[in-house]
């Protein structure tokens, strides 16, 4: 079987790696046109900080080598679907079946007089945000803004601007927000970005100087290629519950497809793993997600699961210590659960310390559709110094609970 996957970043390595791990005769050719071997782009913001100094790149030339992997660095033009062949500029290439892992690009914004700015989505662009010096103004405070902020207010003066009423407003809701926006020096919420003229940024009522741009307001799927092939396109490339586009030959995974998930690494590797399983005859559907996902700014460590509450939805918030109440070098906890009837759908955990832990066990929670009694009785492990006998998150179950019965 030839299969030919284009675009070789996580979800597009992914999925060859979990076919070759079924089937070590299939022809596997990925096509990239980065001319990079894989790397994380979920550390660029570190590389910009200094506090990765050494490779990003998650997979060596040896490991295609050593799983029989073919990979061209060239740009796939076009695809003929009805000869089921794709196009680069030098040569034609055959394939039964075809993965579409092109991945997303920096959304920009319509803003009059944007001209000269950085964004953050390959290790040149981290490679240019080092140089920046002096004071930045970054457009955008989701997960990358945010983080970014982070890694350039070390040396730079930062102003963070965002549109939406609050900060990280995909992952938090406004209350749990405002914990994170008091430390974040130079942050303007709910602004409207009225023109930029060379370095000056014109809001409603503030004109603020700066010596440089970034954007950092998400990113949109690259989809041109399969639009033009006759592929089903709006936001992202169009996709059932199998991965598999409007032709039944060609599947789509990664930030390149449209899904209810975010763009999200963790997201394109489960996707990355149907698509594997279906180009091989395993019938798999794609789960819902619950886009759990982690980020930090200064010493906080922000994480977030499921629903982030609505009016069919009740909650509780629970402000508590890391450790023993009484033990030396605390730190804080805030924890909100969210249920809908009494099941729990959503999290968010803002803390210095043991919040991947948390958000991960309650994002297992909300995936299990767990009962806010049933995490009531969760059984947790205490020792003074690292940890409370009643975990935080289980005396938010609890608070949640008594709201629920009222
Ligand atoms: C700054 C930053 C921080 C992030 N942090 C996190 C995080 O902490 N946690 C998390 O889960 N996610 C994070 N993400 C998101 C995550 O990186 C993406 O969701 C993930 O990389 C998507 O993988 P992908 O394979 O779909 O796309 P990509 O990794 O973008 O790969 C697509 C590849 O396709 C190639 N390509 C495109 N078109 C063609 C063509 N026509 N021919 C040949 N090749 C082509 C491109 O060159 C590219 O290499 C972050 C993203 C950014 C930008």
């Amino acid at each position: 079987m030839n299969i030919v996957i284009i675009g070789n970043g996580t979800a597009g390595v992914t999925t060859a790696l979990e076919i070759r791990k079924k089937n070590k005769q299939a022809n596997i050719k990925i096509f990239d046109k980065s001319g990079n071997l894989p790397y994380s782009r979920c550390s660029l913001p570190y590389l910009v900080s200094g506090k990765i100094q050494d490779s990003i790149q998650t997979f060596d030339r040896n490991f295609y080598k050593q799983n029989n992997l073919k990979i061209i660095n060239a740009e796939v033009k076009s695809i003929n679907r009805q000869e089921k062949v794709v196009k680069t500029d030098k040569d034609n290439y055959e394939y039964d079946k075809l993965v579409l892992a092109t991945g997303a690009k920096p959304f920009v914004p319509d803003i009059a007089g944007l001209k000269d700015y950085y964004t953050l989505h390959t290790i040149k662009h981290a490679q240019e945000l080092m140089k920046a010096s002096g004071k930045g103004v970054i457009i955008g405070a989701g997960m990358v803004g945010v983080e970014l902020a982070d890694s350039l207010r070390q040396k730079c003066d930062i102003v963070l601007l965002e549109a939406k009423e609050h900060v990280l407003s995909t992952i938090l809701d406004k209350n749990f927000a405002k914990i994170v926006e008091k430390k974040i020096k130079n942050l303007r919420t709910s602004v409207n970005i009225k023109k930029i003229d060379q370095n000056k940024v014109y809001l409603k009522d503030e004109i603020i100087d700066c010596d440089f741009i970034v954007v950092a307001c998400g990113v949109k799927a690259n989809s041109k290629l399969a639009k033009e092939s006759g592929l089903k396109v709006r936001k992202g490339i169009i996709v059932d519950k199998q991965m598999k586009t409007s032709d039944k030959d060609i599947y789509a995974c990664g930030d390149c497809a449209q899904t209810n998930a975010a763009k999200l690494a963790t997201n394109a590797i489960m996707q990355a793993e149907v698509v594997a399983d279906n180009i091989l005859g395993i019938d798999a559907k794609i789960k819902p997600s619950f886009n759990t996902c982690i980020t930090k700014f200064d010493n906080f460590i922000i994480g977030s699961t499921g629903d982030l509450g609505s009016e069919n939805t009740i909650s509780a918030v629970f402000r508590g210590k890391a450790r023993a109440e009484y033990y030396p070098k605390n730190s804080k906890v805030y924890v909100k659960l969210i249920a809908k009837e009494d099941y729990l759908v959503g999290a968010q955990l803002i803390g210095e310390e043991d919040v991947v832990g948390r958000i991960n066990w309650l994002a297992l929670a909300v995936q299990q559709k767990l009962k806010i009694e049933q995490l009531c009785d969760a059984e947790t492990a205490y020792n003074p110094a690292l940890s409370c006998v009643f975990d935080p998150v289980v005396v938010a179950a609890n608070i949640l609970k008594r709201k629920i019965s009222r």
